[in-house]
């Protein structure tokens, strides 16, 4: 009997060891289990933290950009526009005319005219009124081109007191009709200064774009020498070259 009782309760030890074991396996289970748990809660929030210092950067990067973005158009509109009229300036007309007489090589398009206009006498009016009233009758030529022109025309300041505008789609005889509006109606507004009324005209010269010119220098060259036969045949007058 006590021989039986022994063995079984060697039977019972061993069950209870290997329980034993299992259990302390279990724990260490969990042990590693809830290291690993605390592991990943940090590794996650190291992560979210990261994730928000990465969007952040990229947050205010992207601003910067736009702002670099926008500081460059306006930097770019600031060099095409000239100061005293608010207009395109020669260096901008330049170009587009490089570019355009360049289109015109390609497509054969002649309908484009370029009209130069050059304020009359415009020295007498600086020495009569003064220099301040002389940049008054520019800003008043200038708007009054401006309000004429289409959205697709190209005009702007090409020199001290002459205007350049570049037109599409016209023949010489409309053309000539909006460089004659253009003219009347500067020579039928005359200028309030100070209640000083100014009396400003205009010579123009128009010229469309033709395949013997070489360059967009020659389109310039035949609306200035329009421009010169106005003011021959006594100013204030259109010309077509
Ligand atoms: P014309 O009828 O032959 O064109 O004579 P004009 O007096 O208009 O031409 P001229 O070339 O002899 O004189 C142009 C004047 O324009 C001389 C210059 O002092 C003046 N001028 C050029 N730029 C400006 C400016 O920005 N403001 C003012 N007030 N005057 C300017
Ligand atoms: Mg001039
Ligand atoms: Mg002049």
């Amino acid at each position: 009997y006590n021989h039986v009782l022994q063995s079984q309760q060697q039977q019972v030890d061993a069950v209870r060891a290997e329980f034993q074991t299992v259990v302390d396996e279990k724990n260490q289970n969990i042990q590693l289990a809830e290291y690993r748990l605390v592991q990943f809660k940090w590794l996650t929030g190291l992560l979210i933290l990261f994730g928000i210092f990465i969007g952040i950067l990229i947050l205010r990067t992207k601003r910067d950009a736009r702002a670099l973005a926008a500081s460059g158009k306006k930097l770019k509109a600031l060099t095409r526009m000239d100061d005293q009229t608010n207009m395109f300036n020669r260096r901008y007309l330049q170009n587009r005319l490089d570019h355009e007489f360049e289109q015109f090589l390609r497509d054969n398009n002649n309908n484009r005219v370029l009209i130069m206009i050059d304020i009359d006498h415009f020295k007498q009016i600086n020495d009569s009124y003064g220099h301040l009233a002389g940049d008054f009758v520019l800003n008043h030529v200038a708007q009054i081109i401006n309000d004429r022109v289409r959205k697709s025309d190209i005009c702007g300041r090409y020199g001290g007191e002459e205007f350049l505008i570049l037109l599409h789609n016209l023949g010489t005889d409309n053309a000539l009709e909006f460089a004659e509006n253009i003219r009347q109606s500067i020579e039928q507004h005359p200028i309030n200064y100070n209640n000083n009324p100014i009396h400003v005209t205009v010579s123009i010269g128009i010229s469309l774009v033709n395949p013997a010119m070489k360059s967009s220098q020659d389109w310039i060259q035949q609306a200035d020498s329009a421009m010169y036969q106005s003011k021959q045949q006594g100013r204030n007058k259109s010309t077509v070259f």
